[in-house]
């Protein structure tokens, strides 16, 4: 099961669901509902860009996760949980939470793939930040994300 905010779905994320669908049988894309942060694009919103950007991947299916990653992973009986590493900045909080994880779930291990360089600078939220200034995204999302970005700050393109 591979968690996030998705908020939206980068070709970052798209690098990490193409080899963890090859990595994996199948593949859940998990869309955290995370209660402290309100989000950009609502969770319906960010379920259809993931479908549409993945539609093309057989062993993939997307998700919402209400509860706890461990406990939903677990419950859909996944065996693991995968995880993006960009740069040593990830490393802390990935580790606290795979150890934490681990002592709730231990059959659920946590399998971290490291970022192509290209995308290891690549964020929703600097994505977010350059469509807002009306800047061009196609480097870094699918045209259908890029769509609705634009359409949410009013920018014609
Ligand atoms: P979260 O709020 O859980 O960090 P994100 O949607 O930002 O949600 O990220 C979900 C997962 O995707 C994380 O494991 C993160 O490291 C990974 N990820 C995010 N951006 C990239 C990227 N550019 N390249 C590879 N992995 C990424």
């Amino acid at each position: 099961m591979y968690p996030g905010s998705f908020d939206p779905v980068t070709y970052g994320h798209l690098d990490l669901i193409y080899r963890g669908s090859k990595l994996f049988d199948k593949l859940y894309i998990a869309i955290a509902i995370n209660s402290k942060k309100q989000g950009f694009f609502t969770i319906e919103e960010r379920k259809e860009m993931l479908e549409e950007v993945t539609k093309a991947i057989d062993n993939v299916e997307v998700v919402v996760c209400d509860k706890l990653t461990a406990q939903f992973a677990h419950e859909l009986k996944a065996t693991a949980i995968l995880r993006g590493l960009r740069a040593v900045t990830d490393f802390e909080y990935e580790m606290q939470m795979a150890s934490t994880n681990n002592i709730l779930y231990p059959s659920v291990e946590t399998v971290f793939v490291m970022t192509r360089t290209e995308y290891s600078f690549l964020s929703s939220s600097v994505v977010k930040e350059i469509a807002r200034y009306g800047g061009d995204i196609s480097p870094f999302v699918p045209p259908v994300v890029r769509k609705r970005l634009y359409d949410k700050f009013n920018i014609k393109y």
